[in-house]
């Protein structure tokens, strides 16, 4: 039977689809990894931890300017001059930038500045905000919602691709289920699902499944042995005065230290 998903099913396109941000490529077997803060809170701030994810290997840098709180009390973003210092971070490293967007009235901004546009958890079946990315010539990095199944999921990226857009990340950072010792579960078996039924490349965010430092790394290195094609990890230089996430931010001598293992474990999965 065929599948509600057109486009970015392996029916339509059995070879995998391979996606350039910068210098990393998502899909080829390589297993690019996106690093940096929650929010970008300052210069300074976003130039050190880009300065520090870089020295460990990450090829894109992340941050958000525009910053989807579950409280409109919590530090909202930004904004425009979010976006500003992730440009200098461009300037002086070379790495590309993923953001957020958070709503059509600021996509043409975002996209702008961003290489790599994120659609976050709470905006996956936003379907004004995914046609507009579907006109996007930016790639996109959708994350899956946090009661997302992967049909619903899938579907979210057609929205993109039927406007056109091909140049689609899927990204699982956990779903809600009845736990307490974790923010959300990691559904590791999704990677393996989505990339049978799908042509485009699966990252795992570990650090918003996770929601406690200790328990990143471990699932990095499970998301790499899944065989998911990268990973975007939250790294922050002072955890502990983050303005967003900080609890589950690692210290940018954790990520360098866990950078070593994820690419040894990615080096032996991929050996044929
Ligand atoms: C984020 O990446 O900072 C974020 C808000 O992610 P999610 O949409 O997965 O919660
Ligand atoms: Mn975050």
């Amino acid at each position: 039977m065929a599948k509600p998903y057109k486009l970015v099913g392996r029916e339509f396109q059995p070879e995998n689809t391979h996606i350039h941000v910068g210098d990393a490529v998502f899909g080829n077997g390589s297993f690019p990894v996106i690093a940096g803060p929650c929010a970008v809170e300052s210069e300074k701030q976003v130039l050190s931890i880009a300065k520090s994810v870089k020295d460990a290997g990450a090829t894109v840098f992340r941050g958000g300017a525009f910053k989807p709180r579950t409280s409109p009390y919590s530090f909202q973003g930004l904004g425009k001059k979010g976006l500003l210092f992730l440009a200098k971070v461009r300037e002086e490293t070379g790495l590309p930038i993923a953001t957020e967007v958070m709503d059509i009235e600021t996509f043409d901004l975002v996209e702008e500045y961003a290489d790599l546009i994120q659609i976050g958890s709470r905006n996956m079946q936003n379907f004004s905000l995914l046609k507009r990315a579907g006109n996007s010539d930016k790639p996109i990095l959708l994350k899956r919602g946090m009661a997302a199944t992967l049909s619903e999921w899938l579907m979210a990226a057609e929205y993109i691709l039927e406007q056109g857009n091909t140049r689609i990340i899927l990204c699982e950072r956990g779903i809600r289920t009845f736990v307490r010792h974790s923010r959300n579960t990691l559904d590791l078996s999704v990677v393996t699902a989505a990339k049978q039924e799908s042509h485009l490349p699966v990252i795992v965010d570990p650090s918003h499944a996770a929601g406690v430092r200790d328990q990143v790394i471990s699932l990095a290195y499970a998301s790499a042995a899944m065989g998911a094609d990268g990973l975007m990890i939250e790294v922050h230089n002072h955890p502990e005065d983050a303005l967003s996430d900080g609890a589950q931010s690692l210290y940018p001598d954790q990520f360098f230290t866990a950078m070593e293992k994820i690419n040894a474990i990615h080096a032996i999965i991929s050996k044929k």
